[in-house]
Order: C-alpha cells, then structure tokens, then sequence
C-alpha cells in the first residue's frame, strides 16, 4: 500500500474529474459504494476466483459480522441494485480503492484505485459498444496511443458450460504437457488455464477448443453485433478468444483494454463485460448487467511510459514577499484568495532573499512585494516571476484588477 503525495495525488483527481466529465454526459450518476461489505457479497460472485478464496482482506468485526474489504466494486454495484431497486437502466459510475492480498511489483498493489461504469437493466449489445466506447474515449483523451481493445465473447451459461467441459477434456488429456501451476489452476477453474503465458502451457492451450465452436445463436448474433458497433465508431479490437478474464460472473461481451508497455502480467489497464446472472446471485430479480473497471494506479503507469498526462505544475497566481512582520502577507492572501486568485506566502518573518526564493520555487506567477516603503506608502510591488517584464509598483486598491488584467 502506498502513499500518494502531492503533486502526484492532483493528477489523481484530475484522473477522476476527466473520467467524471467524460461518463456524466453519457447519463452515468456517481455511486459510492462502502469500502466493506458483508463477505457473502463477494463470495457468491467469485468461489472459484483467487481474489475471492485468496486474495480478500477479511476479518469479524465487534458484533460478529463476517466482513471483507472490497477487491473490486461491481459486487457491491450490485448489492446495492438489490436492496434500492432504483428503475433501470441504471446507469452509475464509481470511483475509489479496492483491496486484494497480491504479491505487490509495479503496477500491482494490494490497495489501488479504480474507476468504473455499470448499467444494470438493459440487456442491448449496443449498449456494450456504449460501454466500450467510454473506456476507449476515457483513455484515448488522457493522451494515450499505444492501447489496444481485446474483445471475446463467453457465450451464454449453456454455451459456457459446454466449453468448459470440452476444455478440461483436452487438458486432462495432455496433463503432462502442463506445468504444475496450470495443473493446479486446472483443478479450480479450466478456464483460468488460458491465462497462462508459461510457454509449456502455450502450446497446449493452443490447440484447445475455442470459444466461438460453442456459440450458440443468441451469443453469436449478440457478438457479430458489438463487433459491427464497434465498426461504426471507428474503435479497432483484436477478438482474442483466450480472454477469460478474472471474475466468474461474466457471460456473452468480456474484453480488455491493454496497454501497450507495461509488463505482459500487467498489461491491461482495465476491463469488464456483460455479467447477466449477478444481481439474481445476489437475491434480485433476473437482470442483466454490463461495465468495465478501469485501473488508476496502472494507467497513470502506462501515461508516464507514454509520456502523456502528465503531474501538472503548480500555477499559483501570486506569492505575497512581506518583510515587515507579517500582518501585509496575512491581508493580502487572504484577499486574493477570497477574490478567487490562487495564492501562497512565507511565514516566519524570513528575509527578503529568502522569501523571494521561495516565491520562485512556488511557481507562482507573480511575486507581491511588501516592504517597509510600500507598507506605509499603501502600495506593492508587482514582480512577474515567469515571464520577461518590469516590476511595477501599484497601489493596493488596483492590485485585484491589475491581477484580473495580466491574467486575461
Ligand atoms: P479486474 O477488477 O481484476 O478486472 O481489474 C481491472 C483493472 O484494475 C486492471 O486492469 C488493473 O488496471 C486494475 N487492477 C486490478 N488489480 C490491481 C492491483 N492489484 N494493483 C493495481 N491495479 C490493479
């Protein structure tokens, strides 16, 4: 877990307010789920997932409730559908830190910040493209160009079903091909298999069965449909029939958005898909249920490999230098600040030269000198600190709208 100091932690919000911006207008209201919930949320949608049986920070609390922190929020998106049953489609995004007991390297921690979009209540293969389109558009405009869209299509449950079984007959025959980890994986969950990049396993895994052999009509008319979607608006996919993804909840549209320099065990900086059966798994009425999640923490990984997004410079409009005590600096700061100008000071009566560094390490536009001739003159003087120009003495009723000036 880690600390996130500014300025870093303001490129943080400023993450948050452009995923805010981009999914508000896209009719997507700010849900804030609870960081805990009863565990049983978690586990009736993942017992075969490591970050449900594994990963989870659980613990009793002081009246015996059995509670975990959450790994990720669509369970609790969910939860929450069920208990207010607000009319659909419902349309929330979040934003916010889940919590999973990994091994932590770059860009894996055991707390990190997600945003995400659910609609719950609308069962639309465009409606996936919509969804799509947002995450794309989200990290498209955050600068990034080396990100690729993965897409596949899990089939219905009973297409689902099928394939596992065909799945784990073809490792089970070629067991020995398999490494030990794959073979333990295998146990659990045949699907999880495909994940494996270990290159003993890649042979094996490429000649499994595939996906799309046990589509039936609805997933394969559902499919051809957000692939052609995502066709009209120009947003390039790879289908990758070996994406499975993490969570066992997901049926029909699963698809990642990779980034394209990260680690290949770290790579995808978000993902989701259509997930039908969990509001029912949580006590609700049968509904159908689509999003993506989006990793904070990798993204701005991937922005700093690509350069782009970058930790914004402080831009201080003004730092008040006063050498007479302090009172000026008080006045004036809170003059400024109160007028909607940003602006610092020193404290601890420095000197001069002291204070005028700080003033240029603040990065403040303008540096508002109060000395003892201006303190009684009732005037400043205005020095600009990062553009070439002469200092000018005003008086200090034109000061807000000289500032308003060079600021326009
Ligand atoms: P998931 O909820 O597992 O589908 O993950 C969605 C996204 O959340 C990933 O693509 C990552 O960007 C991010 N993520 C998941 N787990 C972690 C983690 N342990 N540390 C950092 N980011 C993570």
């Amino acid at each position: 877990m880690r600390d996130i100091l500014p300025p870093e932690s303001a490129r943080w919000r400023r993450f948050v307010r452009h995923f805010d911006d981009i999914v508000s207008r896209a009719g997507y209201g700010q849900i804030v789920p609870p960081l805990l919930e009863d565990i049983g949320v978690f586990h009736r949608v993942g017992e075969a997932t490591d970050i449900v049986t594994k990963e989870m920070y659980d613990f009793v609390d002081k009246g015996e409730r059995h509670v975990a922190l959450r790994p990720e929020q669509t369970a609790s998106v969910c939860r929450a559908f069920v208990q207010h049953r607000p009319a659909t489609p419902w349309k929330v995004w979040y934003s916010g830190p889940n919590f999973r007991y990994e091994k932590p390297q770059r860009g894996r921690y055991r707390q990190f910040d997600q945003v995400g979009i659910e609609v719950l209540g609308a069962d639309d293969p465009l409606l996936d493209v919509e969804v799509i389109a947002l995450g794309w558009r989200f990290l498209s405009s955050l600068g990034l160009r080396k990100v690729g869209l993965s897409i596949n299509s899990l089939g219905e449950p009973a297409d689902r079903a099928a394939f596992v079984v065909a799945l784990e007959a073809h490792f089970q025959s070629n067991i020995d091909r398999l490494t030990p980890e794959s073979r333990a994986t295998l146990l659990k969950n045949p699907l999880r298999v495909l994940d494996s990049k270990r290159p003993e396993d890649v042979s094996v895994i490429s000649e499994a069965p595939r996906i799309s052999d046990f589509h039936g009509e609805v997933a394969r008319d559902s499919f051809a449909a957000v692939l052609d979607g995502l066709r009209a608006l120009g947003i390039p996919f790879v289908v990758d029939e070996k994406l499975v993804r993490g969570l066992d909840y997901y049926r029909l549209t699963t698809f990642e958005f990779v980034g394209g320099t990260l680690d290949s065990a770290q790579n995808a900086l978000g993902g989701g898909g259509r997930y039908d059966g969990l509001v029912e798994d949580l006590g609700g009425p049968a509904t159908s249920g689509v999003g993506f999640a989006i990793g904070l923490d990798r993204t701005l990984l991937a922005c700093d490999d690509e350069g782009v997004f970058p930790v914004e410079e402080r831009n201080l409009d003004a730092f008040v230098v006063d050498t007479t005590g302090g009172t000026h600096a008080l006045v004036l700061t809170e003059l400024l600040r109160t007028n909607g100008f940003s602006a610092d000071r020193a404290y601890e009566n420095r000197s001069m030269k002291s204070q005028m560094k700080a003033a240029d390490r603040s990065g403040a536009r303008y540096a508002i000198i109060v000395g003892s001739d201006e303190a009684s003159a009732g005037t400043v003087v205005l020095r600009p600190l990062r553009e070439v120009g002469e200092q000018t003495t005003i008086g200090r009723e034109e000061l807000l709208s000289t500032l308003k000036k060079v600021q326009s």
